[in-house]
């Protein structure tokens, strides 16, 4: 897979599997130091691990501030590896390797976790538990969806239902 700055997209070389074409999206040391800077993730991200359930802190750019470990296990990454993604890309939404991108293709205007977190940063109002469904590349995940306003940035917890 071809790996790039999700920020800069600055060319970050190839990563395994080597016979998969597609993209994968990453943050160059650069974009992650001064994102990380801005918005102290490794702070938030020891807050959000007091939460049981899958949580991630996302800014009004739709990208990661910090997840917590339980989201690290349910999107199987390092919580500090999705510093800086937007939320497709770490959560391996098929769309998100699109050219287009997390949030630019034909699909994502259908995307009801792209809805529920605007509404929340627009209007500070929560989402509570709203039905969603996420594609990955081996299948179709069910979850229920609850976005709450806290300051500048959402909290996105995921609850995944059993397929
Ligand atoms: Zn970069």
């Amino acid at each position: 897979m071809q790996a790039i700055c999700s920020y800069c997209e600055l060319d970050m070389g190839e990563r395994e599997p080597f016979d998969d074409p597609r993209l994968t999206h990453g943050m160059c040391q650069e974009c992650f130091d001064a994102f990380d800077d801005q918005w102290s993730g490794e702070q938030l991200g020891e807050y959000l691990d007091r939460f049981e359930a899958p949580v991630v802190a996302v800014n009004a750019d739709g990208r990661v501030i910090a997840i917590n470990h339980a989201m690290g296990s349910l999107a199987d990454v390092a919580p500090r590896a999705a510093v800086g993604l937007r939320g497709g890309e770490f959560l391996e939404c098929v769309n998100a390797r699109l050219p287009e991108g997390c949030g630019q293709t034909v699909h994502c205007s259908a995307c009801t976790i792209r809805e529920a977190l605007a509404h929340t940063i627009d209007t500070g109002k929560p989402v509570e538990r709203r039905p969603a469904v996420l594609t990955r590349q081996a299948g179709p995940v069910e979850m229920l969806i609850s976005t709450t306003r806290q300051g500048e940035y959402v909290q996105l917890v995921i609850e995944e239902l059993e397929g």
